[in-house]
Order: C-alpha cells, then sequence, then structure tokens
C-alpha cells in the first residue's frame, strides 16, 4: 500500500481553541498554540508536521475551520 502525507490548512480566524481536534488526531500533530486570532481566541496549528491525512480533526472541529489534503507518496 502506498504510503500517504497529509496536510492541513487551518482557517486560524475561524478557530475558538475549543481544543475538541486535539485528542482525535492520532499521531498528535496539532496544538493549540501561544497567539490569538482576530477574536482574541488562541488557536490551533499543525507544529510536529506530521499529519496522515485522516480527516479525523476536519470532522469533529464544530466550526469547519480544517481543510485536509492527502498526497500518496
Ligand atoms: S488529518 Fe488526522 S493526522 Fe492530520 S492533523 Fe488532522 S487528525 Fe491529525
Ligand atoms: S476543533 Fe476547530 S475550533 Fe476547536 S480548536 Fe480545533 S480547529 Fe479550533
Amino acid at each position: 500500500m502506498a504510503k500517504v502525507k497529509g496536510a492541513i490548512v487551518v482557517d486560524v480566524d475561524k478557530c475558538k481553541g475549543c481544543m475538541v481536534c486535539i485528542p482525535v488526531c492520532p499521531t498528535n500533530t496539532i496544538e493549540i498554540v501561544d497567539k490569538v486570532n482576530e477574536k482574541g481566541y488562541k488557536y490551533m496549528q499543525d507544529v510536529h508536521d506530521n499529519c496522515i491525512g485522516c480527516t479525523n480533526c476536519a470532522t469533529v472541529c464544530p466550526d469547519g475551520v480544517i481543510t485536509v489534503y492527502r498526497v500518496r507518496l
């Protein structure tokens, strides 16, 4: 089976920092960072760059903040 590399794009100013997405990531790729968006919320980012494109985070995010891309290697 081909390996899959994933990547996420976070619409930072829509994130509420609710952390629902953090525990569902199987590779611990994402974290809430110590910066605030235009609404004053700390927001989620890809911190560890090891996304496998599973889409769990995008599925659970209540605000549709995350877009997932997958590339076959
Ligand atoms: S798509 Fe999956 S592996 Fe990638 S950041 Fe989201 S939960 Fe983690
Ligand atoms: S679930 Fe969505 S709104 Fe909540 S921290 Fe993650 S990206 Fe932000």
